[in-house]
């Protein structure tokens, strides 16, 4: 029995009466079974197009099978509703145009379109003039009067058919079209005359029946059925499979399937096809925005193969259908009332519709657009907050590249690791890029790498920007440049960098040390020779208006990770609430400290080490100060000192050969000793698992005296700022605590510290000791912490590893293995867990408040600056979160568009319990 028989034989039993499922939605003749609400039934193309025909619009007419239908047939279902329901379809088409799918003197051919509810560009190739074959071709030529156009079309067919039904890919088929072309002396497609076409069509027959054993097909519903099928399987290619993980789309959605009637942009030169934007997508200006090709068909605008003209050229040559595309497209825009992105077909100087969406945009486009369409009174201030993505916010915090008037050679084109734009001169190695800004003769640099370790760091620092050959979006590059809002392309594969030679060799060229690039970081793009760039805009007039509109609805206070004055003042800028995070240890690594703090780890008493402490209190108490100032009222939230030791001493194996060469050169050197004695120390401080090693606020409770001093630096700091005037709210705030004993451990060191300073100086200000929970056994006992806690700020990067068991830093070697499987849907530690991670901050929360309810709750780390994560954040309640300066306009917008969510369906009614 097939599945639909079982079903009808199971609805039967239950008494319930068989399926009425309607599988196919007519569109035309001035009216269609669906409406553009309809998307996930008729998918986003489906829809359009039906609104586009009620509309009154001229749109070819057609059909569209549902997305049901897809879903049946990947189960496996054999669906003869859907099939009769198709054929009664196919033939009120062909009434309509008065005439049959390739059959007659006038025969009908149709294009089959994918069209899912979300635009998944490139799932599938679509295809056209469907219903030719060898008659109707010819039938089609002696109609049209125009063989070369018939041939052409015929062509194209095959080919299309070869490609994305038959599975035979488009290389054979474009190997045997330039032969051809070559053979003639043309350049471009259309100026192949008609007996050439005929000698292509006949290669491409041969190569179809010599790579499927088959003949391509001649009958027309044959054709159909087999493109339809295509269709429903292209749900599940390997391309629709990643895009669909990439942009959390559910793979069960599946596809719709639009047949539609042919209309021909390459009948000849009063014919042509185009693309285009109610707006400018890229800077949101209002004008009119489009490319045109006059004879062709399709994708020719888009493939590359000839250059298309801007739209305004069709203004000059077709005066009266550039008119008609303008008014119609305006009438879309002002119906959907967003920025539309159409296709349209001009026959004969006849103008069809083909398709129409709410078209992609950039940050920059999304802000203006919003903006200019609330003055317009096309949509609400509430509205607008939704017609930008909070990561679009991100385009105006870095440089872009000014291309207008340019010629732009894009050399390759890698992953978009970290948005922004640089143009520099290459260097190849961190020392080389240190040396050369130093000294001044290169002004800004493009560090080029086969990729990156943590020994490149500070050549990334001086650097502009950076390009590597390999590696991904998480790839040690990706993610050190998105920290430091400094622009990266990766993974650019088709760039051989040769690190010994200091050469890049990509498309033919050979760059070599100091000569100029331009890097996109936004989309990826490695560019020839010195563009020019305009800086960030974070005073940008329509973003500051935007940011008016944002700003007070938002429930959730927005704070910054910031370690030092400089990183202080841009989060200011770009309009932190407070520090939420500072990294005490970031102060250690700095050249003139380092040396004191390895003297202090390396003491082997406590004499010694506090001699070493009292060396470091008046540098970590000049950085506070300048915190202070910087943030003025503002809370500023310091963490003690957290990461493992070792990370502040030489590795291990460079002391080993340091030794080793000084033992061959220098055996009597006072520098061996001293180095044996360094290796001594780091072999014993050495750890299996540094990650649940001596660190957080066990060093704290093992050598006291480092909290003794980092207290005391945080609160002479404070008086001192206070003393002239300043007005400093300082949280204490200690690392990676699992219980209640720990916690007040420290707290009392904190407390009588801060009593004994304010003592000393005759003067006190308020302040917080709390606790970072990133442990689950805090989480767990968050009511006892708290009585000793006066705040908690979830660590969510640490709680996630100590949650899942699993290393941030050793991720990677799973994570795609995991996303394949469909274990994981995002990486856990860019997109905070909310069924796990989460249900352990939320349970803290209560817990904590519980016991103290005043207790301020935030989180830090990088799910701060992640959208979904900042919702989740508002929807249980938290006070605040923290993420680092270049993220801050993201969550801020992410935190205003949970508020109004929240307003319009109501609170979460899991809120604040567990
Ligand atoms: P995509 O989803 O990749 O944009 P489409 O289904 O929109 O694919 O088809 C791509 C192009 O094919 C359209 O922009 C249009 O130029 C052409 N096309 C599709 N259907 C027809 C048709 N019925 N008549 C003429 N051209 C068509
Ligand atoms: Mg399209
Ligand atoms: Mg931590």
């Amino acid at each position: 029995m097939t599945q639909g028989a079982m079903d009808q034989a199971l609805a039967g039993q239950a008494g319930i009466t068989s399926n009425t499922t309607k599988y196919v939605y007519f569109f035309g003749g001035g009216a269609a079974d669906g409406n553009g609400r309809m998307k996930d039934v008729l998918g986003g193309k489906g829809a359009g197009l039906a609104e586009m025909t009620n509309a009154g619009l001229p749109v070819p007419p057609g059909f569209t099978i549902q997305t049901d239908a897809c879903r049946e047939y990947m189960r496996g279902a054999d669906n003869a509703d859907m099939n009769a329901e198709m054929l009664i379809a196919l033939e009120r088409l062909e009434r309509l145009q008065g005439q049959k799918l390739g059959h007659g003197e006038n025969p009908l051919l149709v294009s089959v379109r994918s069209g899912a509810k979300f635009s998944m560009p490139g799932m599938m190739d679509t295809i056209l003039n469907l219903g030719l074959n060898d008659q109707a071709v010819e039938a089609l030529a002696k109609r049209s009067g125009n063989p070369r156009f018939a041939y052409d079309s015929y062509r194209r067919l095959i080919q299309m058919f070869g490609d994305v039904v038959l599975d035979m890919g488009k290389k054979g088929f474009e190997a045997i079209f330039d032969s051809v072309k070559e053979r003639e002396g043309v350049k471009f497609d259309y100026e192949l005359q008609p007996q050439a076409l005929k000698d292509v069509i006949v290669e491409y027959k041969k190569l179809v029946k010599k790579e499927t054993g088959k003949d391509f097909p001649q009958a027309p519903l044959e054709q159909l059925v087999a493109a339809r099928d295509a269709v429903f399987r292209s749900w599940n290619n390997d391309r629709a499979k990643t895009y669909r993980r990439i942009n959390h789309i559910d793979d069960w959605l599946g596809t719709a399937v639009n047949v539609q009637a042919m209309v021909f942009g390459n009948l000849g030169e009063n014919s042509g096809t185009g693309v285009g934007f109610t707006r400018n997508p890229a800077t949101g200006e209002h004008v009119f925005f489009g490319e045109y090709l006059m004879n062709a068909q399709g994708e020719d605008v888009v493939s590359g193969v000839r250059t298309p003209l801007p739209i305004s050229e069709l203004e000059r040559v077709m005066p009266r259908v550039y008119e008609h595309l303008r008014s119609i497209t305006w009438k879309m825009e002002k119906h959907y009332r967003d920025l539309q992105d159409f296709e349209f077909t001009i026959q004969d100087g006849k103008l069809y519709m083909l398709q129409t969406r709410n078209g992609k945009r950039t940050g920059l486009a999304a802000v203006r657009i919003a903006i200019d369409m609330v003055r317009e009174g096309l949509i609400t201030q509430e509205e607008a907050i939704f017609r930008v993505e909070p990561n679009q916010l991100y385009d105006f915090l870095v440089p872009r590249l000014v291309e207008k008037g340019e010629k732009i050679e894009v050399l390759a084109t890698g992953l978009p690791a970290s948005p922004g734009a640089a143009v520099g001169q290459i260097v190849f190695s961190a020392e080389d890029a240190v040396k050369y800004h130093n000294n001044g003769t290169y002004r800004t640099i493009i560090l080029v790498r086969g990729e990156t370790t943590p020994e490149d760091i500070a050549g990334m620092e001086v650097a502009a920007g950076i390009l590597t050959s390999r590696g991904g979006m998480t790839s040690h590059a990706a993610v050190v440049t998105r920290g430091m809002g400094k622009c990266c392309v990766a993974g650019a594969g088709d760039c051989v960098v040769n690190e010994a030679k200091k050469e890049l060799t990509v498309k033919g060229h050979t760059y070599k040390q100091g000569d100029w690039i331009s890097l996109d970081g936004t989309t990826g793009r490695v560019i020839a020779g010195q563009l020019k760039t305009l800086p960030a805009q974070p005073d940008d007039p329509d973003l500051v208006k935007f940011m008016s509109w944002v700003d007070p609805v938002r429930r959730l206070k927005i704070r910054a990770n910031a370690d030092v004055p400089r990183d202080a003042k841009q989060a200011r800028l770009f309009g932190a609430e407070g520090i939420g995070l500072c990294r005490t240890e970031h102060m250690f690594f700095a050249e003139d400290r380092i040396g004191h703090m390895r003297t202090m780890i390396l003491a082997d008493n406590e004499k010694d080490r506090r001699e070493a402490l009292k060396a470091l209190l008046p540098m970590q108490r000049a950085d506070f100060e300048g915190l202070f100032e910087t943030m003025e009222s503002l809370p500023v939230t310091i963490r003690l000192l957290d990461p493992p030791l070792h990370e502040f001493l030489p590795q291990r194996e460079e002391l080993l050969v340091q030794i080793a060469r000084l033992e061959e050169t220098k055996p009597r050197s006072p520098k061996l000793k001293e180095l044996r004695t360094l290796l001594a120390r780091v072999q014993e401080l050495h750890e299996v698992n540094p990650m649940l090693g001596l660190r957080g606020c066990r060093l704290g409770i093992a050598f006291p005296e480092i909290t003794e001093m980092q207290a005391r630096a945080i609160f002479e700091a404070a008086v001192n700022v206070k003393v002239k005037g300043g007005d400093p709210h300082v949280d204490v705030m200690v690392p990676l605590i699992g219980s209640i004993e720990e916690m007040r451990n420290q707290a009392t060191i904190i407390r009588r510290i801060a009593s004994e300073v304010f003592k000393e100086k005759g003067s006190s200000v308020e302040f917080l000791v709390g606790t970072m929970i990133e442990l689950p056994r805090a989480a767990l006992t968050a009511d006892q912490i708290a009585e000793e806690a006066e705040f908690f700020s979830f660590g969510t990067n640490d709680l996630t590893q100590t949650t899942f068991g699993i290393s941030r830093d050793d991720i990677n070697h799973f994570l795609p293995a995991y996303m394949k499987a469909g274990i994981f849907k995002h990486d856990p530690f860019a997109t905070l867990d909310q069924a796990g991670v989460g249900l352990l901050v939320k349970m803290a929360t209560a817990k904590g408040r519980n016991t103290r309810p005043t207790l301020q709750v935030g989180i830090c780390g990088e799910h701060g600056g992640d959208p979904e994560s900042v919702k989740f954040c508002h929807k249980i309640g938290l006070n605040y979160v923290s993420c680092s300066p270049f993220r801050l306009l993201t969550a801020r917008l992410a935190a205003a568009q949970a508020a109004v969510q929240e307003m319009q369906t109501g609170p979460d009614i899991h809120n604040g319990t567990c």
